[in-house]
């Protein structure tokens, strides 16, 4: 096999904040992989607060091509496997290839991925659509242009946060919202605000603390009414068991984990832990979008927006109807045109 790496940045309709950073392009990568007279296509989304960048990921995967040589997509487990061991620091970068690969297979098989995992395309859930941190009136606006979207995630983690979120709820009284902290919060912060956001209705919090804090997440998850979901707790599937009974369930990502594989082996574990699981995203092109959203029938929750985020997404692939429901492609592999 052939790869071909490079840049692919993605401008954003809007500058993107969390409770930890702001950016108006995305610096993705995109991987192509020739095998026989197959093209596959793959995406990275490097992570700066882990370290990965444009420049480390390319370079990543120049070095991963020569361990391509002579391979073929079907040897998935082992090609996986041997990359995560050489290149622990660039799961994003596998993540590329995993796609890449996966998309060769279902070309070749002439079948959609969601197929060849036996999956059921109308059991896809709605996906979120995410408002970044802004100021109230910023948020706003914001709210206003959102409207066709029924699902709403909200970034916070900055103070007067649950005044924004009231506001939010009195401008969409039917709309459902979640919340995303992003490590931002501190325990009693939790307990404090999740009284306020439960009367607001609202479905979930994801990740309020930092990952490594278990036993704070069971302490908050006894004395809140409202799911908690992690995100920068549950990267990896080895991750997963020590979250049971601390959280309700977990976001998965395959740039973090990975890929569709690894992303595969979430989803089952998480289900073993009796956690709820849901499909989270980078700032992504339709290529990893669709790639995630060939797993969307076996979870609970999708926020699946990143290609809605930008505004020159060059790929087509999974679309939302009306409702925000995910629609699958029918076309091979990851179904890109
Ligand atoms: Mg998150």
């Amino acid at each position: 096999m052939q790869l071909l790496a490079q840049p692919l940045n993605l401008t954003l309709r809007h500058t993107f904040s969390t409770s930890r950073s702001s950016s108006s392009i995305a610096e993705n990568v995109l991987v192509k992989l020739r095998w026989k007279n197959l093209k596959g296509l793959g995406e990275a989304a490097p992570i700066r607060f882990y370290g990965q960048s444009q420049k480390t990921c390319l370079k990543a995967l120049e070095r991963m091509s020569k361990r391509l040589a002579g391979r073929d997509p079907f040897e998935l487990e082992s090609i996986l496997t041997d990359l995560r061991r050489h290149f622990p620091q660039e799961p994003s970068a596998i993540a590329a290839i995993d796609l890449a690969l996966h998309d060769l297979v279902g070309k070749h098989l002439g079948i959609p991925l969601w197929r060849h995992f036996g999956l059921d395309p109308e059991k896809t859930p709605q996906t979120s659509f995410t408002i970044g941190i802004a100021s109230l009136d910023k948020v706003v606006a914001k709210i206003a242009e959102a409207q066709k979207y029924p699902v709403l995630k909200i970034k916070v983690g900055v103070p007067g946060d649950v005044e924004i979120m009231r506001e939010i709820r009195r401008l969409v009284p039917k709309k459902i919202l979640r919340v995303d902290a992003n490590c931002g919060w501190s325990v009693k912060e939790t307990i404090d605000k999740s009284r306020a956001l439960e009367k607001l209705g609202v479905e979930f919090i994801e990740q309020p603390l930092p990952p490594g804090r278990n036993a704070d997440f069971k302490k908050i998850k006894n004395k809140i009414g409202i799911p908690l979901m992690t995100d920068e707790s549950s990267l990896i599937p080895g991750d997963i068991p020590a979250l049971r009974g601390c959280v309700d369930g977990i976001n998965i990502k395959l740039v973090k984990c990975g890929g569709i594989r690894e992303g595969l082996k979430m989803i089952h574990t998480a289900r073993a832990c009796g956690l709820k699981i849901m499909l989270g995203c980078m700032i992504e092109s339709s290529i990893l979008i669709s790639a995630a959203a060939q797993l969307a029938p076996l979870v609970d929750y999708a926020d699946l927006d990143g290609n809605l985020l930008v505004s020159d997404d060059p790929f087509r692939g999974a679309r939302i109807d009306k409702n925000a429901k995910l629609i699958l492609p029918n076309r091979p592999g990851l179904g890109m045109a």
